[in-house]
């Protein structure tokens, strides 16, 4: 068995669809028993959020994933009628009724389990199962949604389940390409990556494949391809290729605009109130990603600055009041570049070329984290781009 996954602009109109559908029929053919995931059609689901903000701001309730798991429903709809018209038989699923459990958490649940028993009957009398993605039931049988760009996940659990050989991710560029190449037009396709940069590359912004859909590829040892709806290459496989013998320094760069920068200055007792803040953010579920603390001063002053994704803002706010707290200063302003790469672990002086590029281009930095495989810096977001596309060209480009 192999998954098939369209994103929303491989469905995004009428004919697109009927195409998709011919790609479905000519892969079946070709590779034997397939199960496809889809995506609702491009802009539906915004289409949907915002009609629901207009009456409310908080999407972690039932009416919000009802609503918008509808966009799915249409979709899964309309192509198992375009695969019924060229004489392939195909049969919609909603979540729930391809076996999707998940747990209750509105807006953003996660997956815990799935029964394939339906898809491997439907398959087995051959018909192809087509699955909306982004979706499934809780235990008591409510409609629960994956969180924005939840359909990879649905479509890579779905390929773990049946242990399939692979699952192909369909969408409207033809691969990872070393940075976003709507953004960076020098950027070219990786052929191959492992699990492990991708998640990186995934979680820091690109939003070529869901963060959490890579996890499960790593954990079940998924081969991804990552290809082009509209164009036939070979695009890009995500797999265990830890061992890639002469892997370059960097492999992808990618920014993240959905930030902001909590500071506050001057606070004292810095054991006890690291405990008690990130103590309650983590019970409000905020996510908390670089944290800098300054050396502490002869008086025992300190500052503290933490980022957070900016729709946390908020509750970031509200944790604080509860502890007689108050930030000096919240910046949204910012973004998030970030350089990835396994060949960091075996190569020295990265940070020092990421400096260098950036001083060159007098783009300052308010601050910097590293891991083993990759290096971030918070820049002003009015630099961002300049900053991607430098270091783009200082660690990417191919010199003859
Ligand atoms: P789909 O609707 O098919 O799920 P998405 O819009 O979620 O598609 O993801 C594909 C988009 O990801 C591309 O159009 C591209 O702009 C963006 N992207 C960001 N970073 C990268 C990257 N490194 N390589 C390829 N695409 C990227
Ligand atoms: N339709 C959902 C969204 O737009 C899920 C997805 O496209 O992956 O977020
Ligand atoms: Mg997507």
């Amino acid at each position: 068995m192999i998954v098939l996954k369209f994103g929303g602009t491989s469905v995004g109109s009428i004919e697109r669809i009927r195409h998709v559908a011919d790609l479905i029929r000519r892969s079946a053919a070709k590779e034997g028993p397939v199960c496809v995931v889809v995506s609702a059609m491009a802009g539906e689901t915004d289409r949907l959020v915002s009609l629901y903000k207009h009456l409310s701001s908080d999407t972690q309730t039932l009416e919000y994933d009802l609503l918008v798991a509808s966009g799915e429903q249409a979709s899964i709809s309309l192509l198992s009628a375009a695969l019924g018209s060229i004489g392939t038989k195909a049969q919609p699923l909603l979540g729930f009724q391809a076996g999707f459990v998940t747990n209750d958490a509105r807006g953003r649940a996660k997956i815990k389990s799935i029964q394939t028993d339906r898809i491997l009957e439907l398959s087995s009398a051959g018909i192809i199962p087509i699955v909306a993605g982004f979706q499934g039931a809780d235990e008591s049988g409510q409609i629960t949604t994956l969180g924005r760009g939840g359909s990879d996940t649905s479509a890579v659990a779905l390929a773990a389940a049946l242990k399939a050989r692979r699952c192909d991710i369909y969408t409207d560029v033809s691969g990872v390409y070393t940075a976003d190449p709507r953004i960076c037009k020098k950027a070219r396709k990786i052929e191959k990556m492992s699990f492990e940069e991708m998640m990186e590359l995934a979680s820091l912004g690109a939003k070529v494949l869901h963060p959490r859909s890579v996890e499960i590829a790593a954990k079940y040892q998924i081969p991804v391809r990552v290809v082009n709806t509209f164009e036939e290459s070979e695009g890009t496989t995500v797999g265990p290729f830890e061992d890639l013998l002469e892997s370059p320094v960097v492999t992808a760069l990618t920014t993240d605009h959905n930030l902001a920068l909590i500071t506050l200055k001057n606070v004292r007792k810095s054991e006890e109130l690291l405990d008690r803040l990130f103590g309650k953010l983590s019970e409000e579920n905020v996510i908390v990603d670089i944290i800098v603390h300054s050396a502490i001063r002869e008086d025992g002053s300190f500052d503290l600055s933490f980022s957070t994704p900016k729709e946390d803002v908020s509750l970031v706010e509200r944790s604080l009041q509860s502890l007689a707290l108050e930030a000096s200063q919240i910046d949204t302003s910012l973004s998030k570049v970030s350089l990835v790469g396994s060949g960091m672990r075996s190569h020295s002086g990265v940070a020092a070329r990421v400096f260098k590029t950036l001083a060159r281009g007098q783009i300052p930095i308010v601050c910097t984290t590293t891991s083993e495989i990759k290096i971030s810096c918070v820049v002003p977001q009015i630099h961002a781009e300049k900053a991607l596309q430098s270091l783009h060209d200082e660690f990417c480009i191919v010199r003859e």
